[in-house]
C-alpha cells in the first residue's frame, strides 16, 4: 500500500485538483456510478470524542474506501488540531488496502471545492461580491476556492464572534481583494454569492436579509441540530445539495423538511446540474447549495493526491 502523510498533502494537492475531483465525483453520483455508504458517527465515551466513518464506491473512478476519524475536543493538550481523519483506499478488484492518506487538509480542501463547484453552476451571472458568514479554520479555505474559481472583486463578511474577523480580512488581503466587515442585513443585500461556514445551532441568515439574485452555499451544517439559515429562506429558494438524503437528515435542509415546507422532490443533487440533467438556477432569485460533506468527496481527493504523490516520489510503499 501507498502511504501519503499529512505533512506532504499541502505540497501535493492543488485547489484545481480538488475542484476537478469533487466536480467529477458529484457527476458520477448523479449518473448512478458512485454511491456513499451509510455514515457511522459515535460518541465513544472517551475524551468527549466523536468518531466515525464515511465510505463509498465510485465505479467510474474505481475508488473504494473510507475516511475514518472525527472530533477530539481536547486535542490542544497534545498539540494537535481537534478534527483528525485518515483516508483508506482499497483495490476494488481484490479488496486489498491500497493507500493510507492524511485526511485533515484534504477535508478542508474538498469542502472548499464543493462550495466553489456549486458557485460555478449556480451563481448569478456576473457575481462580483462574495459574502462570508463564519471566520473559523474552514472559512479561509472556502474564500480561497471561491475567489480562485469565480470573478469576485470584493469580499464582505460577518461572524458571530467578531474578534475572529481578522482571518477573513487577512485571507482577502492575501487574495488581493478588499474586505469589509458588515452586518447580516448588508451582507444579504450586497453579496451575490454567500458562503456560510459556522457551527451555529440557530439560524443566522434570515429570509429578510437576502435581496436580489443570490447563491448561498450553506456549508456549516453537517450534523443533526446544526442550523445556519432561516427555514423561510430555504422554502423560497431553489434547492441543491451534494446528496439529497443526507441533506434532509443531517444537512441544512433538515429543518425546512421537519417543518414540511420542503420535501425530497424540492432538492436536486448538484451532480444533475453538472451532467446537464437540470437547468440549475433558471429563473430562481435565490439558489441554495446544502454542502453536507459526503465520503465520496474524501475518496476522490485522496485518490487524486495518491496519484500526485506517486508521480512526485512523495508516496512511501509499505507491505501490509
Ligand atoms: P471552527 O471551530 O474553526 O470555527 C467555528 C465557526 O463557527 C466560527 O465562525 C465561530 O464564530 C462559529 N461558531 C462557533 N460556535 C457557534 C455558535 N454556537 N453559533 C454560531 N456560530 C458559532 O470550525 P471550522 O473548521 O471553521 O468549521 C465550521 C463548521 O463547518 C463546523 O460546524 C464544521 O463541522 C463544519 N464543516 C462542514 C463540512 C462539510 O463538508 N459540510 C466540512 C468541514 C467542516
Amino acid at each position: 500500500m501507498w502511504v501519503v502523510p499529512e505533512s506532504e498533502i499541502a505540497g501535493l494537492m492543488t485547489p484545481e485538483a480538488a475542484f476537478d475531483a469533487v466536480e467529477a465525483v458529484f457527476a458520477a453520483m448523479a449518473r448512478g456510478e458512485a454511491r456513499n455508504f451509510p455514515v457511522v458517527r459515535e460518541a465513544i465515551g472517551h475524551e468527549d470524542a466523536l468518531y466515525g466513518f464515511k465510505g463509498g464506491f465510485d465505479a467510474s473512478g474505481l475508488t473504494l474506501g473510507l475516511k475514518a476519524g472525527g472530533y477530539w475536543p481536547n486535542n490542544q493538550k497534545h498539540g494537535l488540531i481537534n478534527h483528525q481523519s485518515t483516508v483508506f483506499l482499497f483495490d476494488p478488484d481484490t479488496g486489498r488496502v491500497s493507500a493510507a492518506v492524511g485526511g485533515n487538509l484534504l477535508t478542508a480542501l474538498r469542502t472548499a471545492a464543493a462550495s466553489a463547484v456549486s458557485s460555478k453552476y449556480l451563481a448569478p451571472k456576473g457575481a462580483k461580491v462574495l459574502g462570508m458568514i463564519g471566520a473559523g479554520h474552514q472559512s479561509a479555505f472556502q474564500m480561497c476556492a471561491a475567489v480562485r474559481f469565480g470573478s469576485f472583486e470584493k469580499v464582505i463578511g460577518w461572524n458571530p464572534h467578531p474578534e475572529m474577523l481578522s482571518r477573513l480580512a487577512d485571507t482577502a488581503a492575501e487574495l488581493g481583494l478588499p474586505f469589509e466587515a458588515v452586518d447580516l442585513p448588508q451582507l444579504g443585500a450586497e453579496a451575490d454569492v454567500i458562503i456560510s461556514i459556522t457551527s451555529a445551532f440557530e439560524p443566522l441568515l434570515m429570509d429578510g436579509h437576502v435581496q436580489g439574485p443570490t447563491h448561498i452555499a450553506a456549508m456549516g451544517t453537517d450534523t443533526k441540530g446544526k442550523q445556519e439559515l432561516d427555514p423561510a429562506l430555504v422554502a423560497r429558494a431553489r434547492l441543491f445539495t451534494d446528496e439529497v438524503a443526507q441533506s434532509l437528515s443531517i444537512g441544512e435542509f433538515q429543518h425546512a423538511a421537519a417543518q414540511k415546507t420542503i420535501s425530497a422532490q424540492d432538492v436536486t443533487a448538484i451532480g444533475q446540474v453538472i451532467i446537464g440533467n437540470h437547468a440549475g438556477r433558471g429563473d430562481a432569485e435565490v439558489t441554495i447549495f446544502d454542502g453536507t460533506g459526503v465520503g465520496l468527496q474524501d475518496l476522490a481527493v485522496a485518490s487524486a493526491v495518491v496519484e500526485l504523490a506517486k508521480q512526485q516520489g512523495k508516496a512511501t510503499r509499505v507491505e501490509i
